[in-house]
């Protein structure tokens, strides 16, 4: 922590240590403005040569109480409250765009139709809103293969990216593809069939799984990180000395996840590694004010981590930035 910000530190760190002060925002004070579907479009920015632009796939409600782990309904209430949000809160589903070179690339796909055909399935929509042809797309990075990250792979159970690559975790493809290891854990059966009705539309040619760490496309380093799913994936795109990392489901969560990391969900399969990679990425990107984007992000879900005391953090988003520069590939 840099001198100047000492005394902001050390107040940010009596806030983390004691939130009671902070007069709470309840369901019953509380009026949240109603919803609305959104124009389909995205938010567009540059990491060096590359063009990133971030896709809603929609949104859904979420009562987080007998989700999360390791804190009370109390407490996540009033972690919630601190940022004016109540328990059902809405959880947004981003996928991401990256045109880089000749490649245009997917990193998550969104729910589709997984979710019914109400819900989900707003990434298309978004596509072609920016012009791009579902053909176009060359590849797909896929973060875990949970349904609202996959989902999108597929409609009518026909390939959505009829010549993309799909790249994952060989963990990841090799547990939901496989109904006894799944049952071994007793995670539910359902998420085999979305695998199978997903991924598993795709010539197994179109199917690149990587393991540990990898350069999988030039510019872009996989690496599995085991926990929330055995082959969870963060994805680092680097372009001319600026770099992004797709986080997946490192966070669910911001309110509650950046203030605790120790806060699990219960679809984490591993909730003691899935624990200990969120406090380890957590501690390195606040730390290289790294860019990262998550797919439960609020929509962009962009933006960066500050720390706020040892082992707790708050988001701040991506600058806003309405304004084309001229540059060679796009
Ligand atoms: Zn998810």
């Amino acid at each position: 922590m840099r001198a100047t910000f000492s005394s902001l530190a050390v107040l940010a760190a009596l806030l983390a240590a004691a939130p009671a002060p902070v007069t709470p925002a309840t369901a019953a004070t509380l009026v949240q403005p109603g919803s609305e579907a959104q124009q389909p479009g995205g938010y567009r920015f540059r990491v060096g040569d590359a063009v990133v632009t971030a896709l809603t796939d929609g949104s859904t409600q979420q009562d987080i109480r007998p989700l999360m782990h390791g804190a009370t309904p109390e407490e996540i209430d009033q972690l919630l409250a601190r940022d004016f949000l109540v328990n059902p809160v809405e959880m947004s589903m981003n996928a991401f765009l990256v045109e880089m070179g000749e490649r245009k690339i997917l990193v998550d796909v969104g729910a589709g139709e997984e979710f019914g055909p109400n819900l989900a399935g707003k990434m298309r929509d978004g596509l072609a809103a920016l012009g791009v042809k579902p053909d176009e797309i060359t590849d797909v990075l896929i973060t875990h293969a949970h349904m609202d990250h996959i989902g999108g792979l597929a409609y009518g159970g026909k390939p959505a990216f009829p010549k993309a690559t799909i790249h994952l975790g060989q963990h990841d493809a090799a547990f939901f593809g496989d109904t006894k290891a799944v049952a071994r854990t007793g995670y539910p059966e359902a998420f085999v069939k979305t695998y199978a009705r997903t991924v598993g539309v795709y010539p197994a040619a179109q199917v690149r799984p990587f393991t540990g760490t990898a350069e999988i496309l030039p510019g872009i380093t996989a690496t599995e990180h085991p926990g929330h799913t055995p082959g969870t994936a963060i994805y680092t795109l680097t372009s001319k000395g600026q770099s992004i990392h797709f986080v997946g489901d490192t966070v669910h969560v911001a309110s509650v996840q950046l203030r605790r990391p120790a806060v699990t969900m219960s679809f984490d399969i591993d909730p003691k590694n899935a624990r200990k990679v969120r406090e380890t990425v957590f501690a390195r990107f606040a730390d290289d004010a790294a860019l990262i984007a998550g797919p439960h992000l609020q929509f962009p879900g962009v933006g960066r981590l500050r720390k706020l005391a040892e082992n707790s953090y708050e988001w701040v988003p991506i600058e806003y930035r309405n304004r084309a520069e001229t540059h060679a590939n796009h």
